[in-house]
């Protein structure tokens, strides 16, 4: 009632209304419902650019034509997509040099609990501006454009030659139904964006399942006698050369593939079970491994320290966490970052190979027969004087003893390493008799631990009050009153209620304190409260940023931080 009452007297002082058409338009709205400035202005009462300019002038808050204002959309997406669109706001600037204070336009500034609530989700204070809600609406579509341009015509799917032709997958005249049955699987797996095919032999059939977003979908059956004319039509592909990018390992082998504009390599990997021969086809996307670094999914504070990680001049950055995590996206992401920014020569070592980036100097350990360990394939690499060394996925070798000695000789070094969390690789690797301590100690810029959490389906995205059982899980109790989001399931996200991924970091930044208890062999409790002491976050606190910011939900962030705490995940600093 207090805030009819204020915008009633704020445009009867304006002029803009008189006494008998604000009663009658609050009676109405009061029938219809909705809010008052929204029924003037439907109703054509009063224009919506003069009521704004009213508003903002009464509450002393700037109006900004949103149509003159260049916004840079990575700000835009600090806040998500279906709170900017539920209401009718979006993120415009920093109001402030340290990036604590976010401009937000609105066009209702009157909404309080709403400035309250993006506050509490962002973790910074917030500033209204009035706009026109259409501008505000342009301003939404054209930042989250990129993601909804699907295409209407499904493009033809073609291979790629060496030399790259495209080359039909079905050869016209000599088609078979195997060829017509993978041509429809594979287009399939990327209209739903898959990260892999799988083709599971059972005892009478072949299931076909696809990963996407890191989950298993059944999607399929296929006879038996199908499943051995694709298997053939498989193992006749690999034959032929002038297609085959790599064979990195047997019976595997890697092919590019033309889908309308984009372009995609398929790694096949075939293997014997009892039952018979599994396939599993892996779609390598280039937006899925090379990312802007501001998207991977950092929160603003984390990223501010990871920068600081990946602008150094040299040293070692490890990325760890479990498999799927998005590891490669990242340290793909920041060595593309520093070729864009700086013109740097990288180069990888990486076994299997993720994607084929023409700029990056990859090096696969099995294509040099005379690489027999990481110290030799990494002293080769040196000696080509790379300014960044990518180190990635080389599980079967010790690789952070030989990425700790680039870095000692100058080299900026990614490297990727499995461990749960941050502190984990720490204590993992000083346990490590390969490992020298002291060029540990000193070379190592920081640990970053990631994991991917799927992200709630923009077009499906709903309001929904968790029970406090829930809550309870993830330590939220204090947020009984709030939003939360989660996806009801939709077309557009196969009845999932979610699409697309997005990481949540933990980034452990060493400093002098804690290279010095690293020489000094400190007892783990006093390791772990120096870790503390840099202000590191777990995994599970960011996590709850990104329920609170309606980008995922509590299943996703239980489910990807499980048993953190035992695994010294790190302090429990509260949400919010
Ligand atoms: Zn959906």
């Amino acid at each position: 009632m207090f805030r009819k009452l204020r915008l009633g007297d704020v445009l009867r002082k304006a002029g803009l209304i008189d006494e008998k058409t604000l009663a009658d338009a609050l009676d109405a709205q009061k029938q219809k419902g909705g809010k008052l400035g929204e029924y003037l202005v439907s109703a054509g009462l009063v224009r919506e650019d003069d009521m704004l300019k009213a508003i903002a002038e009464q509450v002393g808050v700037p109006f900004v034509r949103l149509k003159h204002y260049a916004v840079d959309p990575a700000v835009a997406r600090i806040l998500s997509e279906d709170i900017c669109r539920k209401n009718h706001i979006a993120a415009i600037a920093f109001g402030d040099r340290a990036g604590q204070v976010l401009t937000v336009a609105m066009d209702d500034p009157f909404d309080l609990e709403l400035i309250d609530n993006l506050s509490k989700m962002t973790g910074l204070s917030v500033t209204p501006v009035v706009s026109v809600r259409d501008d505000i609406r342009s301003l939404l579509n054209s930042v989250f454009a990129v993601e909804k341009s699907a295409q209407p015509v499904e493009p033809e799917l073609y291979l790629v030659s060496r030399n790259g032709d495209t080359v039909p997958l079905v050869t016209e005249g000599v088609e078979s139904m195997a060829d017509l049955l993978l041509e429809k699987l594979i287009t399939q797996a990327i209209r739903e964006n898959a990260q892999s095919l799988i083709m599971e032999p059972r005892r009478s059939y072949l299931q076909i399942k696809f990963r996407i977003d890191g989950f298993l979908y059944d999607r399929t059956h296929v006879p038996v006698q199908q499943y051995l004319a694709l298997l053939a039509m498989l193992r006749d592909l690999s034959t032929r050369e002038q297609l085959i990018l790599e064979t990195p390992f047997d019976e595997s082998f890697v092919v590019r593939l033309a889908f309308g504009e984009e372009r995609m390599e398929l790694r096949v990997g075939l293997i014997e079970t009892v039952l018979g021969t599994k396939a599993v086809l892996h779609l390598l996307r280039r937006d899925m491994y090379i990312r802007d670094v501001s998207e991977l999914g950092f929160e603003l504070e984390a990223f501010e320290i990871f920068e600081k990680l990946m602008t150094a001049p040299e040293g070692l950055l490890l990325v760890c966490g479990s498999s799927h995590s998005g590891k490669t996206t990242t340290v793909y992401s920041v060595a593309n970052y520093l070729y864009r920014a700086h013109n740097s020569f990288v180069m990888s070592i990486e076994a299997p190979m993720g994607l084929l980036v023409d700029h990056f100097n990859q090096l696969h350990p099995t294509r040099n027969p005379d690489f027999e360990n990481a110290d030799s394939i990494v002293l080769r690499a040196l000696r080509q004087d790379p300014d960044v060394l990518l180190i990635d996925r080389l599980s079967t070798l010790d690789s952070v003893p030989q990425a700790l000695f680039a870095a000692a000789v100058g080299k900026f070094v990614l490297c990727t390493y499995f461990a749960e969390t941050a502190f984990d690789a720490l204590l993992h690797l000083l346990d490590n008799p390969k490992l020298d301590r002291y060029t540990f100690a000193t070379q190592t810029l920081g640990i970053v631990a990631q994991r991917l959490v799927r992200r709630i389906c923009s077009k499906c995205a709903t309001v929904y009050h968790p029970n406090l059982e829930e809550l309870q899980k993830v330590d939220m109790l204090d947020y009984r009153d709030y939003d939360f989001y989660c996806g009801a399931g939709c077309e557009e996200c196969f009845g999932t209620g979610y699409r697309g991924q997005t990481g949540i970091f933990q980034v452990l930044r060493f400093n002098r304190e804690l290279t010095e208890m690293i020489l000094r062999r400190s007892a783990i409790k006093d390791l772990l409260e120096a870790v503390e002491q840099t202000g590191m976050m777990n995994l599970r606190s960011r996590g709850k940023k990104k329920i609170l910011a309606g980008l995922t939900t509590i299943d996703e962030v239980l489910r990807e931080t499980y048993g953190e705490e035992r695994l010294y995940g790190g302090p429990r600093t509260a949400a919010g």
